[in-house]
């Protein structure tokens, strides 16, 4: 098990990057240290009561740009976690090339345990708490974890009605209606399919079929299996928080999703749609039998104590944070390829990015022209992470966080920071 922070984690990996980069103490510490950390406490009336939540923003750089940056809603969703979170981002944004920095926030509660209206007396309440840090040139929030368009909805208009002006800027992720951009919701695991699509023409590996496991099916894990499967992969197991199925002959991952909306559960799901799917644990899927592993639910899923037992030979982490460095270090000499999420799962905040570029126009593209942006940024990425990772002979995570790295302190050194 992991046994290191969250930020601890995202230490190990920048201090890696800093040996081959040569970096100085004063460039470190720029890189480990946020420059604005916000806690508040937030009361919430609900049916049993008022309520005191912790709210957070991390605003950890914003050299390449505004802050930018998701919101968590999750009963661990604590001040380690949520910083490692924004660092990722800034380097995510890095990564990516574009022109923004990096922040994370979060609510520490399990919306599972409230109501609709509950949730968005929450989600004004952390509008209400951020008014003044967040904005469409300062910090742009997002959805993460258990957050949704919905969210962002009543967040931006809790900011607009505290603010006085309509800005729709201030946070991406929204729904169409207020100025939320087409292909959001399946961004992130399209853009990770486009990183994978590139990696087996870059290494020269058959495509089809290849076998697909995936842990966590809520937003990204669907998304990414949906579009997997009308591309011919092989999609053998899913899971969500409460279990996952396994079928080696692979499975339709829209008849799961359609009957798990239902019934609330994979598991269930699958005793309705195909009773030769396997019930396994979230352990078991992280160890099945399959080519490629995609982990899209909570970091620190692959440890050193699965990491041997793991089948696959690439792992692409649309999670933030799923692998653990003592892992990484054994799948590495285990010669298994780990696309790290500062690239995977990019393609999430490169949407948000292109939903902010839209909101300041004023204008808005078709789904296909924003798809036809998002293709070249992320296989572009992934050519020079590839190309980085082949020159020092390290992994593809050592290799975007040199690039990150990079960008980061360019800026930084433009500015007089450092
Ligand atoms: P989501 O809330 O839509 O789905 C999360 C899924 O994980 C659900 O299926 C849930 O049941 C499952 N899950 C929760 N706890 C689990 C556990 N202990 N074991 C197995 N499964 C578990 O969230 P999402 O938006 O799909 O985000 C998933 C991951 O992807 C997160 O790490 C998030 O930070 C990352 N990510 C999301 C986006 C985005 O655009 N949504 C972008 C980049 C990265």
């Amino acid at each position: 098990m992991n046994t290191r922070t969250p930020f601890q984690n995202y230490q190990t990996n920048l201090k890696k990057a800093a040996k081959i980069l040569n970096l100085n103490d004063k460039e470190i510490h720029a890189l480990v240290t946020p420059d604005k950390i916000i806690e508040k406490k937030i009361k919430v009336k609900t049916a049993s009561g008022e309520k005191e939540f912790l709210a957070y923003r991390v605003q950890f750089n914003n050299a390449r740009g505004p802050y930018k940056g998701g919101i968590r809603f999750h009963p661990e969703a604590d001040l380690d976690e949520v910083k490692a979170l924004a660092a990722a981002m800034a380097i995510k944004c890095a990564v990516v090339n574009i022109p923004l920095g990096g922040a994370k926030g979060g609510v520490q509660f399990n919306p599972k345990d409230f109501s609709e209206k509950e949730i968005e007396e929450v989600s004004r309440a952390w509008a209400h708490a951020m008014v003044e840090d967040i904005g469409k040139d300062k910090d742009i929030p997002a959805p993460d974890m258990y957050t949704t368009p919905q969210i962002m909805a009543y967040i931006m208009d809790e900011f607009e009605k505290n603010t006085g002006r309509s800005e729709p800027g201030v946070i991406t992720g929204k729904p169409i209606t207020l100025g939320g951009s087409l292909g959001r919701t399946p961004a992130t695991g399209q853009g990770g399919v486009y990183v994978l699509e590139k990696l087996l023409e870059t290494a020269n590996i058959a495509k089809n079929p290849l076998k697909v496991a995936i842990q966590g099916f809520g937003n990204t894990g669907y998304h990414i299996a949906r579009i997997l499967h009308a591309l011919g992969y092989s999609i053998v197991a899913v899971s969500d928080s409460k279990g996952g199925i396994y079928n080696v002959n692979g499975f339709d991952p829209e008849k799961i999703f359609a009957t798990k909306v239902e019934q609330g559960s994979v598991e269930s799901a699958a005793e309705e749609v195909d009773s030769s799917l396997k019930i396994i644990t979230n352990e078991e899927l992280l160890e099945c039998e399959c080519d490629v592993l995609i982990p899209a639910a909570l970091d620190g899923a692959i440890h050193k104590s699965n990491a041997e037992k793991i089948k696959a030979q690439i792992i692409l982490e649309i999670a933030n944070g799923p692998t653990t460095p003592e892992a990484d270090e054994i799948l590495f000499k285990r010669g298994i390829t780990v696309v790290p999420d500062v690239l995977a799962n990019a393609g999430g905040v490169t949407v948000s990015y292109f939903e902010w570029v839209q909101n300041g126009m004023n204008f808005y593209w078709t789904e296909k022209e924003v798809l036809e942006k998002l293709k070249p940024i992320m296989q572009g990425a992934f050519t020079e992470v590839w190309a980085r990772a082949k020159k020092h002979s390290i992994s593809l995570r050592d290799a975007a966080f040199l690039i990150g790295v990079e960008r980061i302190l360019e800026a930084m050194r433009a500015r007089g920071r450092i």
